[in-house]
């Protein structure tokens, strides 16, 4: 048999084991055999991988790709590249502004399909009315089987309606997001530093939006899936005392997942100091404590995975932060450093097994999300998406070689080990040396699963 395509000569990473001498065989997009190098078939294309990592893309669970909110920042194009860049293959688009019900919903399909060069798929909502609830069973039959909620502004929704949406997802095999801060506890940290202290600097962002926010609301939420049941996950996790209650709800047997985002694992609200505005997002920045807390829940269960929350604001809607930091965008960008970012850190700086990065950055999302084992896996009859990664590789984060619109990155001068060096998508090269080769409308938007 002759395949189109062998990777050999790999260290093959995946979620449950790390061998090395091996490879995969691709036909037709799919992978057809995971094997030592000798019982590796004959191929049209061989590449020899010379002991660097092989492992599955990276999902990333939470990016914010604006298209068709704010495409001076962000389109599917730039987005795709961005993403095919830095090893992610797959992308689940996170409504902002606009609602996505199956109208915007079946836009931003074509347009993905037409423009992206990764796979991706649809979170749906912000979810805030009974309209919205209704319109969920043809959003299900689309293939969308996730609904964003908040609990806080600008897309209040209350405890009780969110209760009412586990229910109405859970029926149809859907699970809901929910970023996850007390409204009350921001409404008086807000408050308190914003009218009372009449604070603007880049810090009172931080120091508006405590701790305590997430911690109620994702233990009240999980109070809501023990009385009902269904599926909760838990948006941008970032505080270490809300990955113990994830942790113990699922010792409770609740279905709960969690991500944490890439910053919340490296920056500290001391690195704001420096970097002001640029690192304004919701929810804030922690503490050293918090940092190492989300890491250590990685081996126990805590947080699930890693996403990005990538949500880019250009360099002039951050400056006017320095001045008066509510007028600043909140969001940074985030999807081509994912991967490099997080192995690196992860193996080098705190330990991580690298089988649990994988975990962390591929399988966990698809199972998730409903899209395991066709995608996260490096198994027969999954598809394609494949990372050769050079661990070897010392790389300066530098934004003039990302691929970002809005030209910047808050990792900038950050020294990582490791970078992607070739990506594939169903078996088609889309980046070689952390430059997208891919081909615009290679992407094809990927349904959810049920995860019951
Ligand atoms: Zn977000």
């Amino acid at each position: 048999m002759t395949v189109d395509l062998v990777v050999r000569g790999a260290r093959v990473l995946t979620s449950q084991f790390m061998v090395e001498g091996a490879g995969v065989a691709v036909q037709d997009g799919k992978i057809v055999a995971l094997a030592k190098d000798p019982h590796l078939p004959e191929a049209s294309q061989v590449v020899d991988a010379d002991g660097k990592i092989l492992m599955p893309g990276a999902i990333d669970a939470h990016a914010h790709i604006y298209d068709p909110d704010y495409t001076h920042r962000e389109d599917w194009r730039s987005g795709s590249e961005a993403a095919a860049a830095g090893g992610v293959t797959l992308l689940i688009d996170m409504p902002l502004v606009l609602t996505v019900m199956p109208e915007l919903a079946r836009q931003k399909i074509e347009v993905g399909e037409r423009e992206s060069l990764v796979d991706f798929s649809l979170h749906a909502g912000m979810m805030t009315s009974e309209e919205h609830l209704r319109r969920m069973p043809e959003l299900a039959e689309m293939g969308i089987l996730s609904f964003k909620a908040f609990t806080t502004k600008p897309f209040l929704a209350s405890y009780d309606y969110i209760e009412e949406l586990l229910i109405r997802a859970s029926e149809l095999g859907g699970r809901i997001v929910v970023h996850s801060e007390d409204d009350q506890v921001i409404e008086r940290g807000v408050h308190r530093v914003r009218d009372v202290e009449g604070r603007k600097d880049p810090l009172a962002h931080h120091d508006s939006r405590p701790p305590e926010a997430e911690v109620v609301a994702v233990a009240r939420i999980i109070e809501s899936v023990a009385r009902v049941g269904g599926y909760y996950h838990v948006a941008h996790l970032n505080t270490a005392r809300g990955a113990e209650l994830v942790a113990h709800a699922k010792a409770r047997g609740l279905r709960v997942t969690s991500e944490t985002c890439v910053h919340y694992l490296v920056f500290t609200k001391d690195d704001v100091k420096r970097w002001g505005p640029y690192l304004k997002m919701t929810p804030p920045l922690r503490t050293k404590e918090d940092v190492r807390g989300l890491w250590e829940a990685l081996l126990t269960g805590g947080v699930d995975m890693i996403a990005t929350d990538h949500a880019p604001g250009t360099r002039e809607e951050k400056e006017i932060g320095w001045d008066n930091i509510w007028e600043a965008w909140g969001g940074i960008p985030g999807v081509e450093t994912l991967l490099p970012v997080s192995m690196s850190e992860g193996l080098r700086r705190w330990g991580i097994p690298p089988t649990v990065l994988c975990a962390a950055l591929c399988a966990n999302p698809a199972k998730a999300f409903g899209m395991y084992p066709r995608k996260g896996e490096l198994a027969p009859g999954s598809d394609a998406d494949l990372v050769v990664y050079d661990q070897n590789l010392e790389v300066e984060i530098k934004a003039d070689r990302l691929h970002y619109k809005v030209g910047w990155t808050p990792y900038e001068g950050i020294v990582v080990r490791g970078w992607p060096v070739l990506v594939t998508v169903r078996g088609e090269v889309v980046a070689q040396d952390g430059e997208p080769v891919g081909r615009p409308g290679h992407g094809e938007f990927v349904r959810m699963g049920r995860w019951r």
